[in-house]
């Protein structure tokens, strides 16, 4: 998969060289580019930004520099890359960020990002770009951050791991919270590792029994359990949408 992000502060993006990321870039699994949005300004002061039409505090991306860079991503198009990116535009106003929407992320071949500063960026470049390519306005949460860099470092990551080869055991995130399959729309419950006893706490006694029929109904009777405590909503939209997927004997 390529990515392209379009940032003021390029140095942000560092942690994209570390870890599970940083192993996928240098396998050649993710092709990951960084370019600097002053790049595309034409002032001295390399202006990026201006002050609101209709007053208010705070300022707003100008569309020049923004389309600028955008087109430059286009041009660059490679016989892999697909004709056009999905451009990813990370704000609160977005659709909630979801296991659901990194999975069909993940399955485009190109992304571009677009993360904002100040008030956010001139509403004519979303316009524009929706007219030539995909387009997903994405939220991380109902917070607001200073800039879009980090909601773009939590997209990558969600979306890096589910592509093939990235995790070791191509398994693991199929039981993941909110993995759709085994354990559809359940959080994961608790886990445990060596020693079986620490500090006078022990491990589950059917996690050592090596049943494996009674070790997964466990698990998700934890997860079950989990979500009902933590994410009532989760369980109220099961409710909505009729139990028996859930049915706790599956
Ligand atoms: N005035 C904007 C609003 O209320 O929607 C907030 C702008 S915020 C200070 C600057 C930028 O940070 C946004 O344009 C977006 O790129 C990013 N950002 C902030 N919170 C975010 C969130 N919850 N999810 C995704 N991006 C976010």
């Amino acid at each position: 998969m390529r990515i392209d992000v379009v940032t003021i502060f390029p140095e942000y993006l560092e942690p994209l060289n570390v870890s599970l990321v940083g192993k996928a870039r240098a396998s050649g699994r993710l092709d990951v580019r960084l370019h600097g949005l002053r790049e595309h300004t034409s002032d001295v002061h390399r202006t990026v930004d201006d002050s609101p039409y209709g007053g208010g505090p705070g300022m707003v991306m100008k569309p020049e520099p923004w389309a600028a860079a955008l087109e430059g991503v286009v041009a660059s198009a490679g016989p892999e890359d697909g004709a056009v990116p999905t451009l990813v535009v990370p704000t609160p106003s977005g659709r909630p960020f979801t296991q659901e929407l990194a999975q069909e992320l993940a399955g485009r071949p190109w992304l571009a990002f677009a993360p904002a500063r100040y008030e956010g960026i001139d509403r004519r470049v979303i316009e524009e770009a929706a007219e030539t390519m995909p387009v997903v306005e994405v939220s991380i949460g109902d917070y607001v951050l200073a800039g879009g860099e980090v909601a773009v470092l939590v997209i990558v990551e969600a979306v890096a791991r589910l592509l093939p080869g990235v995790l070791g055991n191509a398994e693991s995130h199929q039981d993941d919270s909110f993995a759709p399959g085994r354990m559809t729309d359940l959080l994961e419950g608790p886990v445990y590792t060596k020693p079986a006893e620490w500090r006078g706490r022990e491990v589950p006694e059917v996690l050592l029994s090596g049943n494996h029929g009674k070790i997964a109904r466990w698990r998700r009777e934890q997860a079950f359990a989990r979500t009902l405590a933590m994410r009532p909503d989760l369980v109220e939209r099961w409710r909505r949408d009729g139990m028996d997927k859930h049915d706790l004997r599956a």
